[in-house]
């Protein structure tokens, strides 16, 4: 097509959850240009490799579910069916396990890359219409700890701070987290700050030299697992030295006489050996947060997949209560969103023990609230299954039937071996994805071929609560239907006729919008021609300041601007008494334990140029180049006492299975650890380096998040 006719669609890079801002050109015959959009306030034009080149599986169509597909027999091959024949058989099972077993023996398991409105009405039909609340996510193994830290701490699943106050601060607490690869534009903003401003500090705990760690003035390579008593020694100094802001804690918290019982309950000494890491570092970590004007704490999965993850965001957000470093510019914790959509999954309840707009399942008040808005059944007051749970439900019978949708389970999941079993004792299997890449598919009863990226509208919320709208620039290949399309026809098929009738997405998106109301994340004055208007907002965004928790003057302010930037500037949380809850937290680690048959401790991770299970990524030829094959980095001490050597194919055992992988041995990781990246399944039917056949079930008891990064193992020659 000739240049003026080239159409330009704003859009947000279905990736990470920094949610940078992509420009993409449609320039006829299915070729497409990609590049940053410079207006986008979170990304201002930059893009990582991945965001760079996510275009190239836009237009490579080659591995797209374009027919719905059905078998009766999972010995048979899958056959093309019409939509309604599917969706007909589909509802019929349903229907059936329901009345035979209960509403509880079904669920939904979906991705934080699903769009806020997919989420909603997933959420709607199971909650309001079947009357289970078994929807999970694979959020649920990315920021549940984060989510339940914040509650606890400021009484809310609420992120403090905004990109802004990247530019605002001088201390940068990176805990378990490698943002130089996972979240590359944060870092690259870090990066230009540090460069322009040298007395900028970079404090980086991790047990492995990653690229952010090779960045840092002070690296903490501590023990695995041993991230609570570093933040409690820290917190000791702090108080030791009167680093602490005392009028901020008696006025604005609560419970930090108990913290100071619990961080002076070992020794600086004591906690150094712990962490195996010097005491003058832990020192010196202290003094940097203290002399920063701003201080502003980021992590991920290092974190949040832990069995105690909810306790170690606990810690780290007490170092920013103790100090009054929140709410103020360049300062608060600032939780690193792994999925682009996490935020809005949560937003609208789609999880397990959630409701819409923050509200709590086990309220009953909150249950009435939202069974009203519905005007559904009664919601039922029992949570249904998290993640893990789903799965382990799906191999003793409890559930029948599983609606996958936009995720991979049988490579993301903990313990594959038990999720391989529990999907082969599923009595029915519904895939709903965009790739013929995905390893579910070999346990599928029912295909449902999904619109991808570009070829659906809708929206998503990033790290700093941002908002953004995507427009359907292309039509999706075959037959294949955007998510809330599918989900709307099948809840037609259940009955639930009236309230699935949506003839429109902005519909879908304004219900979501007038359940938020009067909540602390209130968004009732936002709908898809102010976000097409203004690109994209941050939240809370009331409709107007009688309906919303906000002060008057900020909200006129906020009305201006494009939401709101930084939560808690008056020192008011969202507790009940609104001042923020300091926690004592024990250091104990409940991880599963080594022993001399299992020495070693396993860690995953994601790599630069890879995302998530690589059915996208992965057939990128470019993004290949940088590291195309699943490795083991192991220590040379370690390497040695088995007699390995650099690039030799080892056997990784643990208590669950084993893998087989290329040895890197090098330095980067501590003594005693190993790291593997979760990226790879199945290839071509192999186990090699399958990182998630060793992982364990174990989770977190109140996020219920799995312990991803402990995993004792044993590594030999192979
Ligand atoms: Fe996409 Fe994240 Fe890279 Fe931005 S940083 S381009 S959102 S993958």
């Amino acid at each position: 097509s000739s240049k003026s006719n080239r159409k330009k669609y704003k859009s947000t890079c279905s990736y990470c959850g920094v949610g940078c801002g992509v420009e993409i050109t449609d320039l006829g015959n299915g070729k497409l240009q990609l590049e940053g959009d410079k207006e986008h306030p979170s990304s201002k034009g930059m893009l990582c490799s991945k965001g760079m080149n996510l275009h190239y599986t836009a237009m490579d169509k080659s591995d797209r579910l374009l027919f719905p597909e059905m078998r009766f027999n999972r010995n048979m091959p899958l056959q093309r069916v019409s939509w309604d024949t599917a969706l007909d058989r589909t509802a019929a099972i349903f229907k059936t396990f329901i009345q035979k077993y209960g509403p509880d023996s079904v669920g939904f398991y979906v991705s934080g890359q699903c769009l806020t409105e997919e989420y909603y009405v997933i959420n709607k039909l199971i909650k309001g219409f079947i009357g289970s609340n078994n929807i999970d996510t694979n959020s649920r193994l990315c920021m549940s700890s984060a989510v339940v830290g914040y509650k606890l701490t400021l009484g809310e699943d609420s992120v403090p701070v905004c990109y802004d106050d990247i530019e605002l601060a001088d201390c940068f607490f990176v805990t378990g987290a490698n943002p130089a690869w996972c979240h590359p534009i944060i870092w690259r903003r870090v990066e230009a700050h540090k460069q322009a401003n040298p007395n900028v500090k970079i404090i980086v705990v991790d047990p492995r030299r990653t690229q952010t760690a090779s960045q840092a003035d002070l690296h903490l390579q501590i023990n695995p697992g041993t991230d609570i008593t570093l933040t409690n020694a820290i917190g000791r100094v702090m108080i030791e030295n009167q680093w602490i802001d005392q009028s901020f804690i008696t006025n604005n918290t609560e419970g930090f006489e108990a913290y100071q019982t619990q961080v002076f309950q070992k020794t600086l000494a004591e906690s150094a050996e712990i962490c195996g890491i010097s005491i003058e570092k832990i020192e010196l970590a202290a003094k940097y947060i203290h002399e920063a004007k701003g201080f502003i704490s980021m992590w991920t999965m290092g974190l949040n997949q832990s069995v105690i993850g909810v306790n170690k965001n606990l810690s780290l957000i007490d170092l920013h209560l103790i100090t009054g470093k929140i709410g103020r510019e360049g300062n608060g914790p600032f939780s690193l969103t792994g999925q682009p959509n996490a935020m809005g999954g949560r937003e609208v309840g789609g999880l397990a023990n959630m409701l819409p707009a923050h509200r709590d399942l086990l309220n009953p008040a909150h249950r009435e609230e939202v069974q009203a808005f519905w005007g559904g059944i009664k919601i039922s007051d029992k949570a249904g299954f998290s993640a893990t749970e789903m799965f382990e439900a799906l191999a003793d019978g409890r559930m029948k039937a599983i609606w996958v949708v936009c995720t991979n389970p049988l490579v993301s999941m903990p313990d594959v071996t038990l999720v391989e079993k529990a999907l082969e004792k599923a009595k029915f299997v519904v895939v709903q994805d965009i790739s013929n890449r995905s390893d579910t598919l070999k346990f599928a009863d029912v295909v449902l071929p999904a619109a991808a990226w570009l070829e659906k509208e809708g929206t998503m919320t990033n790290s700093e609560r941002r908002i953004t709208y995507l427009p359907k620039m292309l039509d999706a290949p075959g037959e294949a239907k955007a998510d809330t399309e599918i989900i709307n026809l099948f809840a037609q098929k259940m009955g639930f006729t009236e309230a699935f009738n949506y003839t429109s997405l902005s519909e879908v998106y304004d219900e979501h919008c007038r359940s938020t109301k009067g909540t602390n994340i209130d968004i009732s004055g936002l709908n898809y021609e102010i976000l097409k208007e203004k690109r994209s907002v941050q939240w809370p965004y009331p409709a107007d300041n009688q309906s919303s928790k906000i002060e008057p003057e900020v909200f006129e302010k906020l009305k201006n601007e494009q939401g709101t930037k930084r939560l808690f500037t008056d020192g008011r949380f969202y507790t009940y008494n609104q001042k923020a809850k300091i926690h004592a937290v024990p250091d104990e680690n409940r991880s599963e334990s080594t022993d001399e048959n299992f020495p070693l401790v396993m860690t995953t991770g994601r790599i630069r140029d890879q995302w998530h299970t690589m059915t996208k990524t992965g057939k990128v030829n470019k993004l290949n180049q940088h590291i195309d094959q699943p490795y083991l980095e192991i220590h040379p001490e370690d390497a040695l006492q088995r007699n390995i050597v650099d690039n030799q194919i080892v056997e990784v055992i643990g208590r669950r299975g084993k893998t087989q992988v290329k040895a890197k041995v090098t330095t980067d990781v501590k003594q005693g650890l190993c790291f593997m990246p979760m990226h790879f399944g199945k290839i071509l039917g192999s186990d090699f380096g399958r990182a998630n056949n060793l992982t364990n079930s174990l989770y977190d008891p109140r996020s219920k998040e799995p312990d991803f990064k402990f995993t004792a193992v044993e590594v030999r020659a192979y």
